[in-house]
């Protein structure tokens, strides 16, 4: 650009932004950096904070942008702020958008990063790697107005806001007298009419090409659901006109409201109810994740009955068609190979899945293949972490089918990345092994084996897509 020639260098376990040109462009060049002037002349720059907003403003395809209005995106989480060449690579070879910044307060807790950082690292990852076509940076599971408010100061492009601390989960449970009572008492007696007047006496048939949808809605369901959402729905609305203000009219962010952390699973009703009240308030979303039927744990395959999946997968996609055609979201989508197919062929491939974990394990496996007494450390640390760290996941690993290390030789241990107890013991402790004077050497493997973990990376992300059904792009 402007006679220079701008690149990622790599100096021992330092990436460093290299400027290379005539002495007269390069004293004009925005980056800061220590100039070396014999020629031809040279310039080499740290990827600090400062020069992270210069390469943004330079190289405009560095800056995340909206991305959920593509049909097919991925969230890859990179926990490490390594994995995104990977997954770029990935991505390349398919029709899909990737949202490659994706991470929530409790990620970024564990591994000590804050969301400037990881967009930073996503940035030059792109930059290194040249992919111009858009990415996105995910505020995940953001929980409060002062989160959200975090997260667009360092400049995410969609925010996913998690309702499950606002929700009234009670209002499943209780009788039906105190329903009543407390919808006399909570609700607002205009709103209340007005919420009622939406619901009843009408039948909701939504039409589709596997069979149409039909919903009623008694009185006592429509105020079970009003008593359920209602401070949910107020906070949404606040922070949709935070985002608004923030960015001004045109909507530059994607909303994702997601319900997928609580502890049943949201019915087509559910659902349906949520996004007319939605609409109701002015409140468009992007995308939503409800919590789908069967089990989506950490790092591992679907758990539960697939013929019931593709039946409440369909009911919630045709409501998302009908309202406005944002995107069912498929959180902890990691590693979902058996129900990937029936997502892909019944979304038509418009969808979004966030995955994460996956990645982390694949570091873990490189590990396990290039430094087997480092893995051996990681696996103890693990094991000592499990009752702490089990409190925060909700997994069902089974300890005692995990082989003792004492019984693997080295050449074996990877062989542990593809058993499920060991992957969910490896996935949820990932924040102790990061916080343990381990984390050093971690990454300092993954920095030396950085094109290593790239291709790990590549073919596991690329089995994702294919699954998905995504379509190859024509090369
Ligand atoms: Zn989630």
């Amino acid at each position: 650009m402007d006679g220079l020639l701008y690149g990622m260098v790599r100096a021992n376990q330092q990436k460093k932004l290299i400027v290379v040109g005539e002495k007269e462009s390069l004293l004009k060049d925005p980056f800061t950096g220590q100039l070396y002037s014999h020629a031809p002349s040279l310039k080499m720059c740290d990827l600090s904070p400062e020069n992270t907003r210069v390469l943004m403003d330079l190289f405009p395809f560095t800056k995340p942008v909206r991305v959920l209005d593509f049909p097919t995106t991925i969230g890859t989480g990179d926990r490490l702020g390594l994995a995104t060449p990977g997954h770029l690579r990935a991505v390349h070879q398919f029709k899909v958008r990737p949202v490659l910044a994706q991470q929530s307060i409790r990620e970024n807790n564990q591994t000590g990063r804050n969301y400037k950082e990881v967009i930073a690292d996503a940035a030059w990852a792109v930059f290194q790697e040249d992919f111009r076509e858009g990415y996105g940076a995910d505020g995940d599971h953001l929980k409060s107005l002062d989160e959200v408010k975090e997260a667009l100061e360092a400049g995410v492009s969609m925010v996913t806001l998690d309702l499950s601390e606002k929700l009234n989960l009670e209002a499943a449970i209780l009788p039906k007298e105190a329903i009543e009572r407390r919808f006399e008492g909570e609700i607002d007696a205009g709103e209340g009419e007005v919420l009622l007047h939406l619901f009843l006496d009408k039948e909701f048939r939504l039409r589709g090409e596997r069979g149409d949808l039909v919903i009623h809605f008694s009185e006592e369901e429509v105020k079970r659901k009003v008593l359920l959402f209602h401070q949910a729905i107020d906070f949404s609305e606040e922070v949709y006109q935070c985002i608004h203000q923030h960015t001004g009219r045109r909507p530059l962010i994607d909303f994702e409201l997601s319900i997928d952390e609580i502890p049943h699973p949201t019915s087509p009703e559910t659902h349906l109810f949520l996004v007319i009240v939605l609409r109701h308030r002015g409140i468009w979303v992007t995308s939503l994740a409800p919590r789908f039927i069967g089990e989506f744990q950490k790092g591992i395959d679907y758990r539960g009955e697939i013929t019931s999946f593709r039946d409440q997968f369909y009911r919630h996609l045709l409501i998302t068609r009908h309202y406005g055609d944002y995107k069912l979201s498929i959180h902890s989508g990691s590693d979902k190979f058996s129900i990937f197919p029936h997502i892909g062929e019944i979304s038509q491939g418009r969808v979004h899945l966030k995955t994460a974990g996956t990645s982390w394990l694949e570091a873990v496996r490189l590990i396990s293949l290039q430094n087997p007494s480092l893995y051996r450390e990681m696996h103890q640390k693990a094991l000592s972490s499990f009752g702490e760290a089990s409190k925060q996941y909700q997994v069902t690993a089974d300890l005692s089918h995990i082989p003792s290390l004492d019984s693997l030789a080295d050449s074996e241990l990877h062989g542990l990345l593809d058993q499920e107890d060991a992957r969910q013991l490896l996935h949820i402790t990932y924040g102790f092994l990061l916080r343990s004077p381990l984390r050093e050497r971690i990454f300092h493997m993954l920095k030396d084996y950085e094109e290593d973990y790239t291709s790990l990376l590549d073919k596991h992300i690329q089995k994702h897509l294919d699954y998905l059904g995504v379509e190859r792009r024509d090369q």
